[in-house]
């Protein structure tokens, strides 16, 4: 299968469309249970579903596929909304709910029962799970199975109005024990859970299977094209088989595809709540959670996530994406539209003697190396200024090239500088470096041809702001997590967040809206904080630094 964009089902659809196989409009829907926070594999499904029906104009819907209400939340109901609509898609006409349909579903119900389609089973779920075999044996006949309809329509009836407790009684399709196909095996339709429903409240006391509500569903809603991961292959004979034996009013058609999976991390809702639980992130929007929301907070573009879904493709494999794949998006996205700033992480001071102390001189730096229509920065140089800890030596060889003692370097945007001097404290560390610099050097080199080392980044003492900077890194340190441990909390990434509370940024990068983007330059990608940024009151997160670091 070729990877970078290739997209069977897009493929196969316009082949559907020219071969006058398919009329009318592509109906898709995207089918999120609300029981948690969608995660980075969830795009991948969205990024189809949406991509699809924009692709061939038609259709998709947002209908939350909610028929466990034990597990189910507004809140995962509101935060799936707002992270679909930050990805950019809108759904057709209203959101939907399976619930809207349990009227519906009971009325399927009962003409399978009145079919002889289904029985209400009253074995216990351990007779259940021996009467059903297994892979290699064929399941047996409960002997609830040749009830008379009248018989069974009593029981159903006895399950809705409350009379059974879970557990006790079960609604079936009666397909085949025998099947090779364990699906099936007379698979439950109708449950009974005595638990109130976030949409519903107590109108219900039985609840309809995934199985059977799903494609129901597709066809009320008209849904063309009923888009699941490959799991779900062995249950698309049982799809077809409702479909066929009710009077559904539209034939909709599943599809599989290859599910996401990306190294380094995890993407299963029950194992990212262990990472809260266990206290190893802040929520659901940590920004090292592989959560849409604690990508947001991390940084990403919508746009990001959208590129980085097409180059992965859909095929009808499952393989692991290197988590590069995904880092070098933003990468791509920021490098061609995030501002240019410099932010000081790790300050040491650099005092120009040659200027006054009062001098402050606005020199003019560009938005973005080629983007004129992003604005101009002003930075004021001043005699005393921030560098990076780590841009100063007292000595070092021709390699590093950065500022040594006796040496020149250029502060970016500004002048060439020649460190004469440090101070040190008691202990013997530089806490300061003098030098001096020299004021023909802007856009020049020196006039007696001694070229600096090379360039440095630079925030004004006095002019500069704080900051506190936030320095993510991968949540985990091994690219399948839990493999070698057999615990996945056994392999997080010590290093996975770096706190420099001490930060010197260029003043106008202070009063950035929170989500502003930006190029720290020599660093990295850079987000204000969507929640604990404040314009006057700067809080940035490391998005990406500027190379992949991880791979070898
Ligand atoms: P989880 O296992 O994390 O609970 P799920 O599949 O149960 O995920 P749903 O809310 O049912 O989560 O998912 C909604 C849609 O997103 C489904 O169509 C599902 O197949 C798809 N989806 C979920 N995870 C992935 C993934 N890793 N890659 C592609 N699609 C996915
Ligand atoms: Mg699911
Ligand atoms: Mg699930």
């Amino acid at each position: 299968e070729p990877r970078g964009g290739h997209n069977f089902l897009r493929q196969l659809i316009a082949d559907q469309i020219a071969r006058g196989e398919h009329h009318g409009e592509v109906v898709t829907r995207f089918p999120p249970e609300p029981n948690g926070y969608l995660h980075i594999g969830h795009a991948k499904s969205i990024c189809l579903n949406f991509g699809l029906a924009e692709h061939f104009g038609g259709k998709c819907r947002l209908r939350f596929d909610d028929t466990n209400p034990e597990k189910e939340e507004q809140e995962y109901i509101d935060s799936i909304q707002a992270d679909v609509h930050w990805l950019g898609f809108d759904w057709e006409g209203a959101v939907r709910f399976t619930s809207d349909y349990f009227d519906t579903l009971y009325d399927y119900a009962l003409h399978l029962i009145e079919q002889g389609h289904a029985y209400v089973d009253e074995l216990s779920s351990e007779q259940a799970r021996e009467y059903r075999g297994d892979w290699n044996t064929p399941g047996t006949d409960s002997p609830y199975r040749e009830r008379s309809v009248e018989d069974n329509l009593a029981a159903f009836e006895k399950m809705r109005a409350g009379g059974f407790a879970e557990g006790e009684a079960a609604l079936r399709a009666k397909i085949d024990m025998a099947a090779g196909n364990m699906n099936l095996r007379d698979p439950i339709i109708y449950r009974v859970r005595h638990a109130a429903h976030h949409q519903t409240g107590d109108a219900w006391c039985i609840y309809p299977s995934y199985d059977f509500a799903h494609g129901q569903s597709d066809a009320i809603e008209g849904v063309t094209h009923s888009i699941c991961t490959l799991e779900f292959e062995d249950h698309r004979p049982l799809y077809n088989w409702f479909i066929e034996h009710l009077p559904v009013p539209a034939r909709p058609v599943q599809y599989e595809f290859g599910r996401l999976h990306l190294n380094y991390t995890i993407t299963s809702k029950r194992r990212l709540r262990r990472l809260i639980d266990a206290g190893i992130v802040d929520g659901w929007d940590d920004p090292r959670m592989p959560t849409l929301s604690g990508i947001r907070r991390r940084g990403y573009t919508p746009a990001s996530i959208r590129a980085f879904c097409e180059t992965v493709g859909v095929s009808r494999s499952d393989g692991v994406v290197d988590t590069a794949v995904l880092e070098n998006a933003v990468r791509d996205d920021l490098n061609h539209n995030a501002p240019r700033a410099m932010c000081v992480m790790d300050p040491l001071k650099l005092v120009i003697t040659n200027l006054p102390e009062e001098a402050v001189e606005m020199l003019a730096a560009p938005g973005h190396p080629n983007r004129d229509d992003l604005p101009a920065r002003t930075l004021p140089f001043t005699r005393e200024v921030f560098i990076e800890k780590a841009d100063f030596r007292e000595s070092a060889n021709k390699k590093y090239k950065r500022l040594v003692l006796g040496k020149r370097v250029r502060l970016r945007n500004a002048y060439v500088v020649e460190a004469t001097d440090v101070v040190r404290d008691d202990a013997g560390e530089v806490i300061e470096v003098h030098c001096r610099y020299d004021p023909d050097t802007l856009g020049d080199n020196p006039a007696d041809g001694v070229k600096p080392r090379g360039v440095i980044h630079w925030v004004s003492a006095s002019h500069g702001r704080r900051a506190l900077v936030r320095a993510y890194d991968r949540l985990f340190a091994t690219p399948n997590p839990g493999r070698e441990t057999g615990d996945f909390l056994d392999d997080l990434n010590p290093a996975s967040l770096e706190v420099h509370a001490g930060c010197w940024i260029e003043p106008g990068l202070a009063e950035v809206e929170a989500e502003q983007r930006v190029q720290f330059e020599r660093i990295g990608y850079f987000v204000a904080d969507r929640f604990d940024h404040l314009p006057g009151a700067p809080v940035f997160n490391r998005v990406v630094p500027l190379r992949d670091s991880w791979s070898k």
